[in-house]
């Protein structure tokens, strides 16, 4: 199947998905997950007209974003402090923020380098996936204290990675959004759904899947 097919079948998947959830799709954006794929196939999606790719590796991603500067690359795998320089340098977003100590390195940088970056924090509800980073719902407070309302480093919403067939957990995330929106008074986006579970994720409220192999095939 080619990569033109398998967008068009994914636009299918998301304007179904919000058709049973009664949701307009212009509101969900498809984030096509390129790692581990040449920067050869992320130009062909370019070409499709995606201009946001996400990368789990800030080696990988920095990469890309070097040999092709146009890309916008957003950063979804876990970040190490020690990485946090070229996470701010080649990045544009960061998903994967998960604990105060990142959040003040990563403030201390930008303000270096005077730069700004849109930050997600990556929440973990299940406390199974240290691996795959997030902070739980009782680190959370302190985590939004940490970012201080920094101006260059704007809070754009949560992200996750719920267990996969586990339609509570993506509710759960859905509710935990709502009651954090509240809190803060404004609007937080909702980064949840991938290849196997996109259909789920619409369903509870999601405005960001991030597509990996249903777009640029196995990895
Ligand atoms: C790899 C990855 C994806 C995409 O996964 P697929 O199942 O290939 O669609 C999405 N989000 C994160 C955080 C990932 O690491």
């Amino acid at each position: 199947m080619s990569l033109e097919d398998r967008v068009e079948g994914l636009r299918a998947r998301i304007q179904r998905a919000c058709e049973a959830a009664d949701r307009d799709p212009s509101g969900i954006e498809l984030l096509p997950v390129s790692k581990r794929q040449p920067l050869s196939l992320i130009q062909e999606a370019a070409a499709l007209g995606f201009t946001r790719f996400g990368e789990n590796y800030v080696q990988e991603g920095a990469d890309k974003a070097m040999a092709a500067p146009e890309l916008q690359i957003v950063l979804l795998g876990p970040l190490q402090r020690n990485k946090a320089k070229p996470a701010l340098q080649h990045f544009e977003e960061i998903q994967s923020l998960d604990r105060p100590e990142l959040a003040e390195r990563l403030r201390r940088l930008a303000e270096e380098q005077d730069l700004v970056r849109p930050v997600w924090i990556q929440v973990d509800l299940w406390e199974e996936a240290s691996k795959l980073g997030g902070c739980t719902d009782r680190e959370l407070p302190a985590l939004i204290e940490s970012l201080g309302e920094d101006p260059r480093l704007p809070l754009r919403g949560l992200m996750a990675i719920p267990p996969p067939d586990d339609q509570a957990a993506f509710g759960l995330m859905a509710a935990l959004r709502e009651r954090l929106q509240q809190e803060l008074g404004r609007p937080l986006r909702l980064s949840m759904g991938m290849s196997g579970d996109l259909e789920v994720a619409i369903a509870a409220g999601s405005d960001q899947v991030r597509i990996g192999t249903a777009f640029f095939g196995a990895r």
